[in-house]
């Protein structure tokens, strides 16, 4: 039986992408060695990594003042090291609180320093993206999180602030289904187990003139200007999540780049949306203009219904679609790598439950 892997991460590979990793774990372009057994600091790594770096630049449009950075701890050490490096004495960090990722990067905000909220969705469960965001006076930086993959709710476009409020964007779960739009950022970051290959490393792209006005009395191995300086490799870095990371990159640049996945997350996302705004047996979690095209949350009239249609999910092959615990429901997580196919597939699975439920 075919699986259709709905997960919010980690999530499904292209399939020509895992069958590249195959080979290249066995022999990596012919070298004889496994890439996972490479050493870091031979050629062969070496290249790969700048090959990666600069896929990301390319496909990202980083400017040439931003470091791109491949570091180890998920997203959520980056929860913590951007305050940690960033918010100094004196000084008040603010956040949009929209979701359950979003108030973590707070709450590891608030065990650091001073801090505001900008704005907050949690009064209306996270359904929709707050209009209004209010800053501080004089922020060292505001945070906040461009999709929200448990309530499926997506930032539109960035926050609207004052122009020298620096930006600090989690961009993990809808990183490349449209341009980043990195410039307008002093940093943003991305896990890369979503939209970016496996877990095991986050891709962090920096502004040089903001990450140098981070702390220098922390360990070496805390300071972002290190993974900068030292060309992401402090230490070993994670080899295989970094070439994993790489075959994806070549794999959007072959779908046309950004361009090519916006198209893609679009005609994915419509097909789903529009199906359950026309179907009353189903109901969207978030505001129609505030709906993410990466996580797409929904259920039908009681949470019995939803048990009965998981159980049928599952057994009919589509798995992982059950809500995250803390919003319920269904979540249909349809990353870069999911193909219009499947979510097609699925449409047409929820329209026979409906009809004989
Ligand atoms: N940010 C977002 C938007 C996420 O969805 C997640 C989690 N899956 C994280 C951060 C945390 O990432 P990690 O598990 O790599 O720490």
């Amino acid at each position: 039986m075919p699986h259709y892997n709905f997960s919010a991460g980690p999530s499904s590979l292209p399939a020509v992408v895992a069958d590249r990793v195959a080979v290249s774990f066995r022999d990596f372009r012919g070298t004889g060695i496994g890439i996972a057994e490479h050493s870091h600091r031979g050629a062969a790594f070496e290249g790969l990594l700048r090959e990666t770096e600069g896929l990301v630049r390319r496909l990202a449009d980083v400017p040439s003042d931003y470091a791109v950075m491949f570091m180890p701890g998920g997203g959520s050490l980056q929860f913590y090291g951007v305050p940690l490096n960033f918010l100094v004495p004196g000084r008040t960090a603010d956040y949009c609180v929209t979701g359950h990722w979003s108030k973590k990067a707070y709450y590891d905000a608030v065990a650091i320093g001073q801090t505001h909220v900008a704005c907050s969705s949690e009064d209306v469960r996270h359904v929709r993206i707050p209009a209004q965001v209010t800053t501080s006076a004089n922020p060292v930086y505001l945070h906040y999180c461009t999709n929200n993959t448990i309530y499926g709710t997506q930032w539109q476009a960035p926050p609207t602030v004052p122009s020298d409020v620096p930006l600090v964007a989690d961009i993990s779960s809808d990183m490349f289904s449209r341009p980043p739009r990195v410039a307008e950022h002093a940093m943003v970051y991305a896990c890369a187990q979503k939209n970016l290959g496996i877990a095991g490393v986050t891709l962090v792209i920096a502004k040089r003139d903001f990450i140098a006005t981070g702390r220098r009395d922390l360990p070496a191995m805390l300071q972002y200007r290190t993974f900068d300086e030292q060309g992401s490799m402090p230490n070993t870095p994670p080899t295989f999540a970094i070439y994993v990371m790489y075959e994806m990159l070549t794999w959007i640049a072959e779908q046309g780049g950004v361009v090519g996945l916006q198209a893609r997350a679009q005609q994915k996302s419509s097909l789903l949306y529009s199906f359950i705004d026309a179907t009353p047996f189903y109901t969207g979690h978030a505001e129609a203009g505030s709906r993410s095209q990466m996580n797409v949350t929904f259920r039908c009239a009681t949470p019995e219904l939803d048990a009965k249609l998981l159980a049928e999910a599952t057994a009919a092959g589509f798995v992982y679609l059950a809500g995250h615990r803390s919003a319920g429901g269904m979540r249909a997580s349809i990353y870069n790598a999911m193909p219009l196919e499947t979510v097609a597939t699925l449409v047409q699975f929820l329209a026979d439950f409906a009809r004989k439920n």
